[in-house]
Formats: C-alpha cells, structure tokens, sequence
C-alpha cells in the first residue's frame, strides 16, 4: 500500500488539502486534523502513531464480524476474478445478488421476502420512500402519501433521506424538503416520560402521536410511517417494549404501512438478525445496509413485505428507480460471506444470551453510578450514557453537548472509541466482543468518566 511513502504530518496535510469529510466543520478540521486509522485487527484499529484503540463503534455501527477477517477479503477477490461487475438492469442477473436474496429471504421477519439493493442506507431510504408512494399510486390511491417520521430520527443524508429524518439542524441546510413528510414525538422516556409516568404507559403515549398525525391528516392521505426501531445517531433511543406494537396495531387499524430503518438494528445488534424480531413486529419495509457486509463493502438492501411485492407484481407497470450498483456482485459475493461467518459463530445468539445481558449488567453496575451519569440504557450490544450535571435534576453541563466531548475526548486517550450525540454517550462495538472486551471497555469509561468529572470541575 503506497501510503507507507508518507509520513503521518504528510498525510494529514494532503488530507486537509483535498478531503472534504462527512458531517464536519471544516475549519476545526483543518486547524486540528485528522486522526489517520491505517490498520484493524479483531475488535482494535490502530493509527498512524501505532496506538491501539479499542473500537466500541464498530466503525460506524457496521463491522459486526470486527476486522481482519480474510474470509471477507477472499470471496471479494475470487468474485472480482470472475465477475467484478455486471449489472441488474434489462433483465439481467448475476449469481450473487440472487443467492443473498434467497437467504435474506430466509433470516427476514415473516411476510418479508423480497430485496432490492443499493449502496447505502441513504439511497435504501430513498427507494424505500419512492416504493411505498408508488405502492399507494398501484393501488389506485396516489393521494395517500404522506409519510410520517420522527424529531430526532435519522434516515441517511441525501435530500430523501434528510428530509424523512428529524433532525432540525440538517433540514435547516435542505432548502427545501421533499413534501408531505411529518415528525412526530420520539419515544425518549428519560427526558420525555411525566412525573410518576410507567415506561409502558409513555410508550403508549409516544405510539398515540402517531395515531393522532394519521387523524390530523387524514387515514386516506397517509402512506407509512417510519422509524428505526431503536433511533441510533439522534442517542441510542430505546423505546419501553409497548411503543412498536402499539404503533403498529395504529397503522393496520388506519391501513398505513409500516417502514422500519434497521440500517444500524439489522444483523444482529439487538440480539435478533432483526430488531423487527426483538420487539415482535412484521413491517412492510426494512431498510438495511452497513452489517450487512460488516462494512467490507458498500451494500444496502431494502427488504420488502408481500403486500407491496404482491402489488408490483399483480398491477404491473415499470418501477423507474435503480442505481448502477443494484445488486453489485462482489458487495452482494461478501455479504454472503459475512452472513455465513456470524451464523457460523453464533454470534446474534450470543449477544442474545451471553454478551448482551452481560454488557446491560456491566453498564448499570460500574457506570451508572458516577456521578457524571445520568441513565445508562442498552438493548443487545447498542448502549447509551447520559452525561448529566446532576443526576436527580438531570440537569446538563453548559453549552450542550461539551460535557460528552470531553468524555468521549478522555475514552479516546484511554484506548476505546465511543461517540458522543449531544450529551449521550454511544456504544456500538462489533459483536465479536467477549466478557472481557466488555470488563475492559467499562474500565476504560469509567477511568474517562473521572477524568472527564476533574476537566469539568476546573471550569
Ligand atoms: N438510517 C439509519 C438508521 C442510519 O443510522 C444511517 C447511517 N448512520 C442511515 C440510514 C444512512 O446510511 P448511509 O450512511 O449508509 O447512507
């Protein structure tokens, strides 16, 4: 690899030159610059110091299987031998898109079992958005097609899909939204539960919002409504187990599909290949990508319920929506590959039984208590810590979102990558993590959670 020729000072100052980075202020960037990763191994990434550091992202909530694995690297290179590259278009196929369908068809919720592939989570949101309108279209009913989201939901970054997620500060650079999109409340207990209010009855609560967006528009003009079933980037939201079902018995009452955003839930995070299987629901859509090859290549797929492929296929009619890497064979040659791998290490069964409960345990019973700690929460190997001034007020340092940077700052100098949203810690490691990875992990936050607390205290 050529870039051993430079030096790490090298680097950084092409980097700051001519890269231009997702989701950053680009004149802090180029005033600190980056922090150069050059290699991974198992669940660490080292960087171009050499210093190891364990990854408790999992990247970016995608290398599940962790790194290194050559498995991955040599169904890419045999496929690329054979057929780098032949598209899904004009009634072709090729071998590999067809047998990951078969089997995506095989792990999927029930009346899930058909797939539609892209390159990212955004553009799986965008043909997702698109299908469900043309869905309503089919079926006779074109005015049905508003859609309802949530604040604070996250759904990718191009124009569909910032415009189905909620967050304020990415709409305000939209200009312009794609129309008839609505938010409604998150299903956040810790800031947003009453006084003396149940878990269950806020996840009532939260459900009914939807109920009543429906009404205030209309059954007849409403699509689906979209959510991710643990909301991810807006803070590791973990809704009270009565909020999906609630939601969907809503959308079968008014006839509203139901879409979930299992781009960071899917494989295997929660416990279950899907969180839709966690939480006991059978959705219309789910939306997937990152795990799905562990991140070794760009793949999304957008898993697609009987009801809306019964249509396609009784009504007819050209679908116009494809992207040139559909169904890319060697994307598709490794996701194969990485399904094979968990299945066989068992490992959604041991986030389910062995390392999940063990990570919940671990959180409540050396994090919760530090006084910087608000709530920790987790579900399968996804965790969040609220970082709080106060823990009976819930009062937050000043100004938002600084406290977590400091945390998250110290975990970094510790050897564990964690991220921080606001004032919320996030936890996604790859779920090859063992008990130890996790005692080790917990160290590490509680020794960044200490010095974090006297940074703090100085000022
Ligand atoms: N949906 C969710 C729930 C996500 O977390 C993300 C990415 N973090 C996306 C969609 C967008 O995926 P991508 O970045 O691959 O476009």
């Amino acid at each position: 690899m050529t870039y051993q020729n430079y030096s790490l000072k090298q680097l950084q100052q092409i980097d700051a030159a001519h890269h231009l980075h997702p989701f950053t202020d680009h004149k802090e960037l180029r005033e600190a610059g980056s922090r150069i990763i050059t290699h991974a191994n198992g669940p660490f990434i080292y960087d171009a110091d050499g210093t190891e550091i364990l990854d408790g992202m999992a990247g970016l909530w995608c290398v599940n299987v962790g790194y290194g694995r050559d498995e991955l690297a040599e169904a890419a290179y045999a496929q690329m031998k054979e057929l780098p590259y032949y598209n899904s278009f004009f009634k072709c196929s090729t071998p590999t898109p067809v047998l990951l369908s078969k089997k995506l068809a095989e792990l999927a919720p029930k009346g899930v079992a058909q797939v539609f592939y892209g390159s990212s989570g955004s553009e799986a949101n965008d043909t997702a958005l698109r299908l469900v309108r043309h869905f309503w279209a089919l079926e006779g009913k074109p005015e049905k097609n508003r859609i309802i989201s949530r604040k604070m939901g996250y759904h990718g970054s191009t124009i569909a899909g910032t415009s189905l997620g909620g967050m304020d500060l990415m709409h305000k650079q939209l200009g312009g939204a794609v129309p008839n999109i609505v938010h409604v409340m998150m299903p956040y207990a810790y800031e947003l539960a009453l006084p003396g209010e149940s878990d269950h009855d806020f996840g009532l609560r939260a459900a009914k919002a939807v109920e009543d967006a429906i009404l205030e528009a209309g059954a007849d003009k409403v699509a689906a409504f979209i959510g991710e079933p643990v909301m991810g980037a807006g803070g590791v939201k973990i809704p009270p187990m009565s909020y999906w079902p609630e939601v969907q018995c809503i959308c079968r009452k008014y006839d509203v599909l139901l879409m979930l955003d299992e781009v960071i839930t899917g494989y295997g995070r929660t416990g279950e290949w899907f969180a839709a299987q966690t939480f006991g629901i059978e959705p219309d859509t789910i939306t997937t990508a990152k795990a799905l090859t562990s991140g070794y290549q760009p793949l999304s797929a957008l898993l697609v319920g009987d009801r809306i492929a019964a249509t396609l296929v009784e009504k007819g009619g050209e679908f116009y929506h494809g992207y040139t890497y559909s169904g890319h064979p060697v994307a598709c040659a490794v996701a194969l590959k990485n399904l094979e791998i968990m299945e066989r290490e068992g490992l959604v069964d041991r986030v389910k039984n062995d390392t999940g409960p063990y990570f919940a345990q671990a959180l409540q019973e050396r994090i919760a208590g530090h006084d910087l700690v608000g709530e920790v929460r987790s579900i399968g190997l996804m965790g969040a810590i609220e970082i709080v001034k106060d823990k009976v007020t819930k009062e937050r340092f000043l100004p938002a979102g600084s406290a977590a940077v400091t945390v998250r700052d110290h975990a970094i100098a510790q050897g564990l990558m964690l991220r921080a949203t606001g004032d919320t810690m996030i936890l996604s490691p790859p779920l090859i993590w063992t008990r130890e990875t996790i005692d080790m992990a917990c160290a590490r936050i509680a020794k960044a959670l200490d010095l974090a607390q006297a940074d703090l205290r100085k000022k």
